[in-house]
Protein backbone atom coordinates (compact mmCIF):
# COMPACT_ATOMS: atom_id res chain seq x y z
CA UNK A 1 0.00 0.00 0.00
CA UNK A 2 1.29 3.03 -1.11
CA UNK A 3 1.07 6.67 0.89
CA UNK A 4 -1.59 7.85 -1.09
CA UNK A 5 -3.89 5.06 -0.11
CA UNK A 6 -2.99 5.56 3.04
CA UNK A 7 -3.89 8.99 3.32
CA UNK A 8 -7.35 7.70 1.36
CA UNK A 9 -7.93 5.20 3.61
CA UNK A 10 -7.39 7.55 6.83
CA UNK A 11 -9.67 9.78 5.16
CA UNK A 12 -12.55 7.37 5.02
CA UNK A 13 -12.22 6.05 8.44
CA UNK A 14 -12.05 9.38 10.43
CA UNK A 15 -13.72 12.16 8.10
CA UNK A 16 -11.03 14.28 7.65
CA UNK A 17 -7.55 14.49 6.20
CA UNK A 18 -4.49 13.58 7.96
CA UNK A 19 -1.81 16.61 9.03
CA UNK A 20 0.95 13.84 7.40
CA UNK A 21 2.00 10.78 6.07
CA UNK A 22 5.06 8.83 7.30
CA UNK A 23 6.86 5.63 6.71
CA UNK A 24 9.52 3.81 8.80
CA UNK A 25 11.23 0.35 6.90
CA UNK A 26 11.96 -2.93 8.49
CA UNK A 27 15.41 -4.19 8.72
CA UNK A 28 17.95 -7.25 7.98
CA UNK A 29 20.76 -7.47 9.49
CA UNK A 30 23.72 -8.62 7.93
CA UNK A 31 26.03 -9.83 11.13
CA UNK A 32 26.00 -9.13 14.69
CA UNK A 33 23.30 -11.10 16.66
CA UNK A 34 22.03 -11.31 19.45
CA UNK A 35 24.78 -8.63 20.31
CA UNK A 36 22.50 -5.79 20.74
CA UNK A 37 22.01 -6.53 24.52
CA UNK A 38 25.51 -7.23 25.10
CA UNK A 39 26.27 -3.47 24.39
CA UNK A 40 28.35 -5.23 21.22
CA UNK A 41 27.90 -4.63 17.81
CA UNK A 42 25.40 -5.10 14.89
CA UNK A 43 25.36 -3.85 11.12
CA UNK A 44 21.72 -3.96 9.51
CA UNK A 45 20.49 -2.06 6.61
CA UNK A 46 16.75 -1.25 5.87
CA UNK A 47 14.56 -3.14 3.68
CA UNK A 48 12.14 -1.45 0.81
CA UNK A 49 9.41 -2.55 2.66
CA UNK A 50 8.23 -0.08 5.18
CA UNK A 51 5.27 0.92 7.62
CA UNK A 52 3.16 3.51 6.48
CA UNK A 53 1.56 5.87 9.37
CA UNK A 54 -1.76 8.22 8.21
CA UNK A 55 -1.22 10.44 11.82
CA UNK A 56 -3.31 13.66 12.54
CA UNK A 57 -3.47 15.21 16.39
CA UNK A 58 -6.48 14.91 18.80
CA UNK A 59 -7.44 17.35 21.11
CA UNK A 60 -8.20 14.87 24.09
CA UNK A 61 -5.81 12.09 25.04
CA UNK A 62 -7.74 9.60 23.41
CA UNK A 63 -5.87 6.94 20.91
CA UNK A 64 -7.75 5.49 17.82
CA UNK A 65 -5.75 3.19 16.33
CA UNK A 66 -6.67 1.35 12.85
CA UNK A 67 -3.99 -1.41 10.96
CA UNK A 68 -5.10 -2.01 7.29
CA UNK A 69 -4.27 -5.14 7.26
CA UNK A 70 -5.66 -6.43 11.11
CA UNK A 71 -9.37 -7.14 10.37
CA UNK A 72 -9.74 -5.39 13.97
CA UNK A 73 -11.89 -2.33 12.82
CA UNK A 74 -10.55 0.98 14.62
CA UNK A 75 -9.26 0.28 18.12
CA UNK A 76 -9.86 3.09 20.48
CA UNK A 77 -7.23 3.19 23.39
CA UNK A 78 -8.10 5.58 26.66
CA UNK A 79 -5.94 4.55 29.57
CA UNK A 80 -1.95 3.38 28.57
CA UNK A 81 -1.21 0.73 30.97
CA UNK A 82 1.91 -1.55 30.16
CA UNK A 83 1.20 -5.16 29.89
CA UNK A 84 -2.45 -4.40 29.44
CA UNK A 85 -2.76 -4.49 25.95
CA UNK A 86 -1.52 -8.04 23.73
CA UNK A 87 -3.00 -7.21 20.83
CA UNK A 88 -1.10 -5.66 17.73
CA UNK A 89 -2.05 -2.00 19.12
CA UNK A 90 0.32 -2.32 21.71
CA UNK A 91 2.99 -1.15 19.95
CA UNK A 92 1.80 1.87 18.87
CA UNK A 93 0.42 2.99 22.16
CA UNK A 94 3.63 1.82 23.91
CA UNK A 95 5.11 4.51 21.80
CA UNK A 96 2.60 6.94 22.98
CA UNK A 97 3.10 5.49 26.68
CA UNK A 98 7.17 6.07 26.44
CA UNK A 99 7.02 9.68 25.12
CA UNK A 100 4.49 10.63 27.77
CA UNK A 101 6.49 8.70 30.32
CA UNK A 102 9.51 10.95 29.18
CA UNK A 103 7.76 14.05 29.49
CA UNK A 104 6.95 15.11 26.43
CA UNK A 105 3.60 16.60 25.65
CA UNK A 106 1.62 13.97 23.48
CA UNK A 107 -2.06 14.21 23.83
CA UNK A 108 -4.46 11.54 21.57
CA UNK A 109 -3.80 10.73 17.81
CA UNK A 110 -5.59 9.15 15.38
CA UNK A 111 -3.70 6.45 13.48
CA UNK A 112 -4.38 4.41 10.44
CA UNK A 113 -1.21 2.36 8.81
CA UNK A 114 -0.20 -0.06 6.98
CA UNK A 115 2.66 -2.60 6.28
CA UNK A 116 4.87 -4.39 3.82
CA UNK A 117 6.89 -5.70 6.40
CA UNK A 118 6.03 -9.31 6.51
CA UNK A 119 5.27 -9.59 10.18
CA UNK A 120 7.00 -12.49 12.16
CA UNK A 121 9.84 -12.85 9.52
CA UNK A 122 12.78 -11.89 11.55
CA UNK A 123 12.40 -8.43 9.65
CA UNK A 124 11.36 -5.94 12.59
CA UNK A 125 7.72 -5.28 11.13
CA UNK A 126 7.12 -4.44 15.05
CA UNK A 127 9.99 -2.01 15.38
CA UNK A 128 8.64 -0.06 11.77
CA UNK A 129 5.16 0.03 13.63
CA UNK A 130 6.81 1.43 16.33
CA UNK A 131 9.45 3.98 14.63
CA UNK A 132 6.70 5.28 11.85
CA UNK A 133 4.01 6.46 14.94
CA UNK A 134 7.37 7.62 17.31
CA UNK A 135 8.31 9.70 13.66
CA UNK A 136 5.07 11.15 13.42
CA UNK A 137 4.53 12.53 16.69
CA UNK A 138 7.78 14.05 16.64
CA UNK A 139 7.06 16.01 14.32
CA UNK A 140 3.69 17.07 14.76
CA UNK A 141 4.17 17.60 18.67
CA UNK A 142 7.82 19.30 17.35
CA UNK A 143 9.38 17.20 19.57
CA UNK A 144 12.94 17.90 18.77
CA UNK A 145 13.51 14.49 19.66
CA UNK A 146 16.53 13.07 17.53
CA UNK A 147 16.41 9.89 15.55
CA UNK A 148 18.58 7.65 18.18
CA UNK A 149 16.27 8.96 21.20
CA UNK A 150 13.31 7.93 19.06
CA UNK A 151 15.10 4.31 18.73
CA UNK A 152 15.66 4.44 22.50
CA UNK A 153 11.51 5.09 23.43
CA UNK A 154 10.49 2.37 20.82
CA UNK A 155 12.45 -0.06 22.30
CA UNK A 156 11.50 1.48 25.54
CA UNK A 157 7.99 0.67 24.11
CA UNK A 158 8.43 -2.84 23.23
CA UNK A 159 10.54 -3.93 26.21
CA UNK A 160 7.90 -2.26 29.21
CA UNK A 161 4.41 -1.97 27.16
CA UNK A 162 4.53 -4.82 24.87
CA UNK A 163 6.88 -6.93 27.70
CA UNK A 164 9.07 -8.09 24.75
CA UNK A 165 12.71 -7.78 25.98
CA UNK A 166 14.41 -6.54 22.81
CA UNK A 167 17.87 -5.19 22.17
CA UNK A 168 17.79 -1.25 20.62
CA UNK A 169 19.38 -2.74 16.57
CA UNK A 170 15.81 -3.00 15.16
CA UNK A 171 14.73 0.15 16.13
CA UNK A 172 18.00 1.96 15.40
CA UNK A 173 17.77 0.82 12.21
CA UNK A 174 14.44 1.53 11.21
CA UNK A 175 15.32 5.24 12.11
CA UNK A 176 18.77 5.78 11.43
CA UNK A 177 19.56 3.67 8.50
CA UNK A 178 20.43 5.33 5.09
CA UNK A 179 20.04 4.51 1.27
CA UNK A 180 22.83 2.31 -0.36
CA UNK A 181 24.43 1.94 3.36
CA UNK A 182 24.81 -0.30 6.12
CA UNK A 183 24.75 0.99 10.04
CA UNK A 184 27.31 0.01 12.00
CA UNK A 185 26.10 0.63 15.51
CA UNK A 186 27.94 0.55 18.76
CA UNK A 187 24.99 -0.45 20.67
CA UNK A 188 26.92 0.49 24.08
CA UNK A 189 26.80 4.67 23.27
CA UNK A 190 24.82 4.45 19.69
CA UNK A 191 27.55 5.51 17.96
CA UNK A 192 26.73 4.51 14.28
CA UNK A 193 28.89 5.13 11.54
CA UNK A 194 27.08 4.60 7.42
CA UNK A 195 28.90 2.04 5.48
CA UNK A 196 28.33 2.19 1.91
CA UNK A 197 27.04 -1.12 0.97
CA UNK A 198 26.82 -1.81 -2.65
CA UNK A 199 26.68 -5.61 -4.19
CA UNK A 200 25.14 -4.98 -6.82
CA UNK A 201 27.93 -2.74 -8.70
CA UNK A 202 30.40 -5.40 -7.60
CA UNK A 203 27.45 -8.27 -9.66
CA UNK A 204 26.74 -9.44 -6.14
CA UNK A 205 23.13 -9.86 -4.77
CA UNK A 206 21.99 -10.78 -1.05
CA UNK A 207 18.84 -12.66 -0.94
CA UNK A 208 16.40 -12.98 1.68
CA UNK A 209 14.94 -15.81 2.22
CA UNK A 210 11.53 -16.07 4.37
CA UNK A 211 11.34 -19.13 6.34
CA UNK A 212 7.51 -18.41 6.59
CA UNK A 213 8.69 -20.18 10.27
CA UNK A 214 6.69 -17.71 12.87
CA UNK A 215 8.77 -16.89 15.58
CA UNK A 216 8.16 -15.54 19.34
CA UNK A 217 10.03 -13.47 20.62
CA UNK A 218 8.44 -12.34 23.75
CA UNK A 219 8.36 -16.36 24.41
CA UNK A 220 10.89 -17.95 26.84
CA UNK A 221 14.06 -18.96 24.58
CA UNK A 222 15.18 -15.39 23.86
CA UNK A 223 14.80 -14.20 27.29
CA UNK A 224 16.74 -17.40 28.82
CA UNK A 225 19.54 -16.44 26.03
CA UNK A 226 19.39 -13.02 27.17
CA UNK A 227 19.43 -13.98 30.70
CA UNK A 228 22.25 -16.44 30.15
CA UNK A 229 24.29 -13.68 28.54
CA UNK A 230 23.89 -11.61 31.89
CA UNK A 231 25.14 -14.45 33.63
CA UNK A 232 28.10 -14.89 32.21
CA UNK A 233 29.43 -11.07 32.39
CA UNK A 234 28.49 -11.34 35.91
CA UNK A 235 30.87 -14.30 35.91
CA UNK A 236 33.56 -12.58 34.19
CA UNK A 237 33.01 -9.75 35.96
CA UNK A 238 32.13 -7.17 33.53
CA UNK A 239 29.21 -4.80 32.75
CA UNK A 240 28.80 -6.78 29.03
CA UNK A 241 29.87 -9.30 26.94
CA UNK A 242 31.05 -6.65 24.67
CA UNK A 243 33.75 -5.85 27.20
CA UNK A 244 35.33 -9.38 27.19
CA UNK A 245 38.12 -8.87 24.58
CA UNK A 246 38.47 -11.73 21.47
CA UNK A 247 42.03 -11.88 21.81
CA UNK A 248 40.89 -13.08 25.71
CA UNK A 249 38.42 -15.46 25.00
CA UNK A 250 39.65 -18.62 25.44
CA UNK A 251 41.02 -17.53 29.14
CA UNK A 252 37.67 -15.98 29.78
CA UNK A 253 35.87 -19.42 28.89
CA UNK A 254 38.15 -20.94 31.00
CA UNK A 255 36.56 -19.01 33.87
CA UNK A 256 33.39 -20.64 33.47
CA UNK A 257 32.00 -23.70 34.90
CA UNK A 258 28.54 -24.19 32.62
CA UNK A 259 28.49 -25.22 29.60
CA UNK A 260 25.83 -23.42 28.57
CA UNK A 261 26.90 -20.36 29.44
CA UNK A 262 30.24 -20.70 28.00
CA UNK A 263 28.79 -21.30 24.70
CA UNK A 264 26.70 -17.72 24.78
CA UNK A 265 29.52 -16.07 25.78
CA UNK A 266 31.51 -17.58 22.74
CA UNK A 267 28.76 -16.79 20.39
CA UNK A 268 28.88 -13.23 21.79
CA UNK A 269 32.63 -12.75 21.52
CA UNK A 270 32.91 -14.20 18.32
CA UNK A 271 30.32 -12.22 16.82
CA UNK A 272 31.17 -8.91 17.70
CA UNK A 273 34.61 -10.12 16.24
CA UNK A 274 32.83 -10.60 13.00
CA UNK A 275 30.96 -7.57 12.93
CA UNK A 276 34.44 -5.75 13.17
CA UNK A 277 36.01 -7.92 10.43
CA UNK A 278 33.18 -7.30 8.17
CA UNK A 279 33.33 -3.81 8.63
CA UNK A 280 37.07 -3.75 8.06
CA UNK A 281 36.65 -5.35 4.88
CA UNK A 282 33.84 -3.03 3.47
CA UNK A 283 35.83 -0.32 4.13
CA UNK A 284 39.09 -0.90 2.83
CA UNK A 285 38.02 -2.01 -0.64
CA UNK A 286 37.99 -5.21 0.00
CA UNK A 287 36.21 -7.69 -2.87
CA UNK A 288 33.07 -8.29 -0.93
CA UNK A 289 33.22 -11.51 -2.10
CA UNK A 290 35.60 -11.88 1.12
CA UNK A 291 32.36 -11.03 3.55
CA UNK A 292 30.39 -14.98 2.73
CA UNK A 293 33.12 -16.74 4.96
CA UNK A 294 32.39 -14.68 7.70
CA UNK A 295 28.38 -15.19 7.32
CA UNK A 296 28.83 -18.77 7.13
CA UNK A 297 31.25 -18.80 10.57
CA UNK A 298 28.18 -16.84 12.11
CA UNK A 299 25.60 -19.34 11.40
CA UNK A 300 27.32 -22.03 12.23
CA UNK A 301 28.15 -19.92 15.96
CA UNK A 302 24.26 -19.16 16.23
CA UNK A 303 23.33 -23.08 15.32
CA UNK A 304 25.63 -24.73 17.49
CA UNK A 305 26.77 -22.81 20.28
CA UNK A 306 23.99 -20.02 20.60
CA UNK A 307 21.63 -22.74 19.10
CA UNK A 308 18.55 -20.41 17.97
CA UNK A 309 18.21 -21.82 14.65
CA UNK A 310 15.78 -24.60 13.23
CA UNK A 311 15.93 -27.17 10.08
CA UNK A 312 14.43 -24.61 7.91
CA UNK A 313 16.92 -21.68 8.51
CA UNK A 314 19.84 -25.13 8.62
CA UNK A 315 18.43 -25.74 5.27
CA UNK A 316 18.63 -22.54 3.19
CA UNK A 317 21.77 -22.24 4.72
CA UNK A 318 23.12 -25.73 3.56
CA UNK A 319 21.13 -25.87 -0.02
CA UNK A 320 22.18 -22.34 -0.59
CA UNK A 321 25.99 -22.71 0.02
CA UNK A 322 25.54 -26.52 -2.29
CA UNK A 323 24.43 -24.32 -4.99
CA UNK A 324 27.48 -22.22 -4.78
CA UNK A 325 26.36 -19.21 -2.87
CA UNK A 326 29.09 -17.13 -1.57
CA UNK A 327 27.92 -16.84 2.24
CA UNK A 328 24.95 -17.41 4.02
CA UNK A 329 23.02 -17.11 7.78
CA UNK A 330 19.85 -16.82 9.69
CA UNK A 331 19.60 -12.86 10.53
CA UNK A 332 17.35 -11.50 13.31
CA UNK A 333 15.84 -13.34 16.73
CA UNK A 334 16.06 -17.13 15.36
CA UNK A 335 13.51 -19.70 15.73
CA UNK A 336 12.82 -19.13 12.44
CA UNK A 337 12.12 -15.71 11.09
CA UNK A 338 14.86 -15.29 7.52
CA UNK A 339 18.06 -16.41 6.36
CA UNK A 340 20.30 -14.07 3.66
CA UNK A 341 22.65 -15.76 1.10
CA UNK A 342 25.10 -13.86 -0.27
CA UNK A 343 25.57 -14.86 -4.41
CA UNK A 344 26.46 -14.00 -7.48
CA UNK A 345 24.35 -12.21 -9.37
CA UNK A 346 24.57 -15.39 -12.40
CA UNK A 347 23.61 -17.71 -9.45
CA UNK A 348 20.69 -16.51 -8.27
CA UNK A 349 18.19 -18.10 -10.10
CA UNK A 350 19.68 -21.62 -9.35
CA UNK A 351 20.28 -20.94 -5.92
CA UNK A 352 16.52 -19.85 -5.66
CA UNK A 353 15.81 -23.29 -7.75
CA UNK A 354 17.94 -25.49 -5.46
CA UNK A 355 16.33 -23.79 -1.75
CA UNK A 356 12.77 -23.42 -2.93
CA UNK A 357 13.37 -27.58 -4.13
CA UNK A 358 15.40 -28.66 -0.65
CA UNK A 359 12.26 -27.66 0.75
CA UNK A 360 9.97 -28.92 -1.17
CA UNK A 361 11.54 -32.42 -0.82
CA UNK A 362 11.93 -31.84 3.25
CA UNK A 363 7.90 -31.12 3.23
CA UNK A 364 8.68 -27.67 4.51
CA UNK A 365 6.28 -24.78 3.49
CA UNK A 366 7.39 -23.25 0.34
CA UNK A 367 10.15 -20.10 1.36
CA UNK A 368 9.45 -16.33 0.02
CA UNK A 369 12.71 -15.14 -1.48
CA UNK A 370 13.34 -11.90 -2.66
CA UNK A 371 16.71 -9.23 -3.34
CA UNK A 372 17.20 -6.99 -0.72
CA UNK A 373 18.91 -3.69 -1.20
CA UNK A 374 19.74 -0.75 1.42
CA UNK A 375 16.56 1.46 1.05
CA UNK A 376 16.04 4.68 2.99
CA UNK A 377 15.38 4.73 6.57
CA UNK A 378 12.25 6.36 8.36
CA UNK A 379 11.01 9.58 6.57
CA UNK A 380 8.22 11.73 6.21
CA UNK A 381 6.03 10.59 2.80
CA UNK A 382 3.64 14.01 3.01
P1 LIG B 1 8.95 -9.05 13.71
O1 LIG B 1 9.28 -7.73 14.30
O2 LIG B 1 10.15 -9.91 13.50
O3 LIG B 1 8.14 -8.96 12.45
P2 LIG B 1 7.46 -9.30 16.14
O4 LIG B 1 6.83 -10.47 16.81
O5 LIG B 1 8.46 -8.53 16.89
O6 LIG B 1 8.03 -9.83 14.76
O7 LIG B 1 6.31 -8.29 15.68
C1 LIG B 1 5.18 -8.77 14.98
C2 LIG B 1 3.94 -8.11 15.53
O8 LIG B 1 3.90 -6.73 15.10
C3 LIG B 1 2.64 -8.70 15.01
O9 LIG B 1 2.25 -9.81 15.80
C4 LIG B 1 1.68 -7.53 15.17
O10 LIG B 1 1.24 -7.42 16.50
C5 LIG B 1 2.57 -6.35 14.86
N1 LIG B 1 2.44 -5.99 13.44
C6 LIG B 1 3.32 -6.19 12.44
N2 LIG B 1 2.85 -5.72 11.26
C7 LIG B 1 1.62 -5.20 11.52
C8 LIG B 1 0.61 -4.56 10.72
N3 LIG B 1 0.78 -4.39 9.42
N4 LIG B 1 -0.52 -4.15 11.35
C9 LIG B 1 -0.69 -4.35 12.67
N5 LIG B 1 0.21 -4.93 13.45
C10 LIG B 1 1.35 -5.36 12.91
MG1 LIG C 1 10.10 -7.44 16.22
Amino acid sequence: MGAQQVRDGFEELYGAAPEGVWAAPGRVNLIGEHTDYNDGFVMPFALPHTAIAAVSRREDDVLRLHSADIDAGVVEVTALEPGSDTDWTAYPAGVVWALREAGHPVRGADIHLSSTVPSGAGLSSSAALEVVVALALNDLYELGLQRWQLARLCQRAENVYVGAPTGIMDQTASACCEEGHALFLDTRDLSQKQIPFDLTSEGLRLLVVDTQVKHAHSEGEYGKRRAGCEEGAAILGVTALRDVPYADLPEALSRIDDEEIRRLVKHVVTEDERVERVVTLMTTGADAREIGPVLVEGHASLRDDFRISCPELDLVVDSSLSAGALGARMTGGGFGGSAIVLAEESDVASITKTIEEAFATAGFTAPRVFEAVPAPGARRLA
